[in-house]
């Protein structure tokens, strides 16, 4: 490390927090009475244990050192899992310095702390990454090698947490990456679900769900803290009560309760020393329960009433942007936004602090409405804990949050029933209709005598039934609303909230996404990177701008047959991946054309099928000879929600498409398609660099951002897409030469959508006709017309996402690509240039937007 270790006379003399004090919250375990509660005047006290400064005998030592001691087992019995666990807990050893160093600092400091709040956090493994961000990564090779141990085997030993869907939660891990590397105070709230993101298997070419037991070998990365375990209520009444000043103050009667436990994360910054903190919450059963399991007749029912506490942090809801409204989703967001208010305000701040100044110290940023039930919370806490009057605890709530829209889909704007949210928060419930109704005064004094308006903007939904509109509830607690790229932003003041920007127009602004050059280029792109590297130097690591640099170097042949070497690079690794992995062999020698995303409708997956079919039927009516068809690779990676059925039948439809596709002759090393199960973080950074095209075909003003768009430009991809999300911003920067712009605008969406009739397309575009007509026929799969109808009647029928109407343009586009594909030296032109002009692209930039924009920490 190039860092200095921090050494006991470096560091602040700052006590540890007092463990007696807590709040009527915290719940009085065993636990609570282990804090350190001596004094000594030991040096080593107040500062970590230094760890010398890396060599590889020193890593092999403390390697070995965790297997004997740590697993307990001698190196030469010791299964792949006991050396993955050992080296992930050596590597966790450098940074722990950095980590105690950092919270020192953080709470000596009291600067203003960034409260992340979001119920996923899609993080990859992390054990490249740290060995990235402590820059042991040779170190710890050589130290492996000398142990006779294959460092490969080990890191593909780890499981990834996928404690998200995909683009939010991975936006959130790219966030708090960015930073910790800015040395921005973060704190990342959310919850450690016991099961993530299920793992995709096929079978018989449909998607079967496993659940996901990530934990089940061991998680060295994480850091239970049960010291700081947080009481969370749920159920109920709400009755008022005269405090000891007279006051008429309301109280809340709970019904029953669990435990929050914290398990702590490292996210340490690039390089730079610092070790932010990522704290996930479990639920338990309170003493409460153990105690009726002691005292209670019925033991079996004891157990299983525990087990229910336990089951809130059981498992990620699967679905991706449409949330279901189910009860156990409720108490999943409240619980960890409980148990993180509470966290942050008796133990994070100091005792005495004055929360008049709680704007000055924290700032909660909503991902998405998820967490939004904080609002409530802080004010609960405020009112009814802290004796604060209504009026200056709203001012202090409403300085204190900032939200985050990531939709377009009316279906995803979450709303809560009346019924369900009273029953299980029935004083959230009491806070939530004065909010509203002060409010709705505030808009009736704004524009009098507009009744609609009134009910429009209102909280408080009427039907189908009475329900919490909670993307109206941020809006009106938060300081600040941002949508996720420039035309999203547009839309969601235009389209989404029209009525709130216009009584506020300021609290709208944009934040485009942008996502981690650590992750996404460093680790999964060496090659490449070490290209970079070696042309302009390695500061485009912590400053992607720099990556302007390259521009020259896109007209210099020698550089740009390094470039091709690296995409070649790429393509065998990942052909070997995918050999070993799902059995599947890639062809060389072939454009590979990338679609990587959850399966939703709006992102139109069937119009890259239909495209694929459309290829096919070329040769195999013999429209076109193979030999002048591009030899083309299509990679697709998607999940569908286990309840969505469509979403289903599209996987199974591309499976079939493929295996017939794959074996057929008349294609062969022309067209293949490959579905390798399970697209997840791991595989994207396999993949991705691996592209030469990036498939962005969501119907335009339905993708707010896009983030998978990014990752591929700043990896030498060139973008085949809509004018829709992030994609306008990658088009403007990288310009039209070197980007394959296709289909409707928003607008022109906007004024087809009333009288769309996709089976006109059908009848009048004889190439889309033969292509239907060819899936339809049950080509595919096996002669049964039956399997392919449910998604060919929905396309002539319906077809809500248009793929019918911008299938010409699509594949006019498409024809443009393999145009600009046979002059290998100008599409990698176009290639280094999407890499130099995509800085902007950095999660880095986003922050630096949310820091001027809405932050001001
Ligand atoms: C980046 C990423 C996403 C988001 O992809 P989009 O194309 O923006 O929808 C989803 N899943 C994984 C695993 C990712 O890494």
């Amino acid at each position: 490390m190039s860092e200095p270790v921090p050494t006991a006379s470096t560091l602040p003399a700052q006590p540890p927090a007092d463990p007696a004090v807590v709040s009527d919250e915290t719940p009085s375990t065993d636990a609570r009475r282990i804090g350190p509660t001596f004094r000594t005047s030991h040096p080593l006290a107040s500062g970590p244990v230094v760890q010398p400064a890396p060599t590889v005998d020193g890593f092999v030592e403390t390697f070995l050192g965790e297997l004997n001691y740590g697993q307990g087992v001698l190196l030469s019995q010791s299964t792949v899992n006991d050396q993955y666990l050992a080296l992930a807990r050596t590597v966790r050893r450098y940074l722990m310095a950095d980590w105690l160093e950092t919270g020192a600092r953080r709470r000596q400091a009291q600067q203003k702390t960034v409260a992340y709040l979001s119920a996923e956090y899609l993080l990859g493994r992390q054990l490249g990454n740290n060995l990235l961000a402590t820059n042991l990564q040779d170190v710890a090779d050589a130290a492996m090698s000398r142990c006779g141990i294959d460092i490969a085997s080990l890191r593909a030993q780890e499981v990834e947490p996928g404690l998200g869907n995909g683009g939010l939660g991975r936006l959130a891990a790219c966030f708090v990456d960015s930073l910790a590397t800015m040395d921005v105070p973060c704190i990342g709230y959310g919850i450690r679900y016991e099961y993530g993101i299920f793992r995709q298997t096929f079978e018989g070419d449909r998607q079967v769900e496993v659940p996901d037991s990530w934990l089940s070998l061991g998680s060295p990365w994480e850091f239970p803290h049960p010291e700081r375990q947080v009481l969370v209520h749920f159920g109920g009444r709400t009755e008022e009560v005269t405090d000891e000043n007279g006051r008429v103050v309301c109280r809340w009667v709970p019904d029953w309760n669990v435990v929050g436990m914290p398990y702590h994360y490292m996210v340490p910054g690039h390089r730079n020393g610092v070790v932010n903190t990522l704290r996930l919450w479990s639920a338990k059963a309170t003493q409460a329960f153990d105690l009726q399991i002691f005292n209670s007749g019925d033991y079996a029912e004891a157990v299983r009433a525990q087990t229910f506490a336990e089951n809130i942090s059981k498992v990620l809801y699967p679905e991706d942007s449409t949330p279901q409204g189910k009860e156990l989703r409720l108490q999943q967001q409240y619980f960890f936004v409980a148990c993180s208010l509470h966290d942050f305000i008796d133990n994070t701040l100091p005792h005495d602090f004055d929360l008049r100044r709680l704007p000055e110290r924290l700032v909660v940023q909503l991902n998405d409405t998820h967490p939004v039930i904080a609002i409530p919370e802080l004010m609960r806490i405020l009112v009814d804990r802290k004796g604060f009057d209504w009026d200056e605890a709203w001012d202090i709530t409403k300085r204190c949050f900032a939200y985050t829209c990531h939709t377009l889909l009316p279906e995803a704007l979450e709303v809560w029933s009346v019924e369900l949210l009273g029953r299980l928060l029935p004083r959230h419930l009491e806070i939530i209709y004065r909010i509203n109704e002060e409010f709705l005064e505030e808009v009736r004094e704004a524009f009098p005598g507009d009744e609609m308006l009134v009910r429009r903007m209102s909280v408080i939904a009427e039907h189908p039934e009475r329900s919490v509109r909670m993307a109206y509830l941020a809006t009106v607690a938060g300081s600040k609303v941002n949508g996720v790229a420039e035309l999203h932003s547009q839309l969601l003041r235009d389209k989404v909230l029209p009525d709130f920007s216009r009584m506020w127009p300021d609290k709208f602004t944009n934040v485009t996404n942008g996502i981690t050059p650590r992750r996404f280029v460093l680790l999964a792109n060496r090659r490449l990177s070490d290209l970079v590297t070696d042309t302009i130097g390695d500061g485009w690591v912590t400053d992607l701008d720099r990556l302007r640099e390259l521009e020259p170097y896109a007209d210099d042949a020698s550089f740009r047959a390094a470039f091709r070497e690296v995409k070649q690079g790429n393509k065998e690794r990942l052909a070997a991946l995918l050999r070993v992995r799902d059995g599947l062999e890639i062809p060389q020698d072939s454009m590979l054309d990338v679609m990587v995303k959850r399966l939703h409708e709006y992102k139109r997956q069937t119009l890259k099928l239909l495209h694929i079919v459309s290829l096919y039927d070329d040769v195999v009516s013999g429209r076109v000879a193979a030999e002048d068809l591009t030899p083309r690779t299509v990679v697709f990676g998607a999940k569908a929600a286990p309840g969505y059925h469509l979403a289903k039948e599209i996987i199974f439809l591309v499976n079939a498409v493929a295996d017939t596709v794959n074996a057929d002759p008349r294609v062969a090393g022309r067209l293949s398609v490959a579905f390798p199960a399970n697209y997840n973080v791991t595989l994207a950074e396999k993949l991705i660099p691996a592209a030469d095209l990036s498939e962005q075909i969501s119907l335009a003003g339905k993708e707010a951002s896009g983030t998978g768009n990014m990752k591929f430009a700043l990896n030498g991809a060139l973008t085949i897409g809509t004018d829709d999300g992030a994609n306008v911003e990658i088009r403007r920067l990288v310009g039209d030469d070197h980007f394959f712009l296709f289909g409707m605008t928003e607008p022109e969406v906007e004024r087809l959508r009333p009288g769309y009739t996709p089976s006109m397309y059908y009848e009048e575009d004889a190439r889309l006709r033969s292509t239907i007509d060819l899936l339809a026929s049950g080509h595919f799969t096996g002669g049964d017309r039956q399997a392919v109808a449910p998604v060919i009647d929905n396309l002539l029928h319906q077809d809500a996402f248009m793929a019918l109407a911008d299938f010409r343009s699509y594949l006019d586009a498409q024809e443009r690509v393999e145009a600009a594909y046979a002059d290998p030296d100008a599409w990698s032109r176009s290639a280094i240039l999407n890499v130099a002009r995509s800085g902007f692209f950095s999660s880095d930039r986003s922050m630096r937007d949310y820091l001027d924009r809405i932050w001001h920490a």
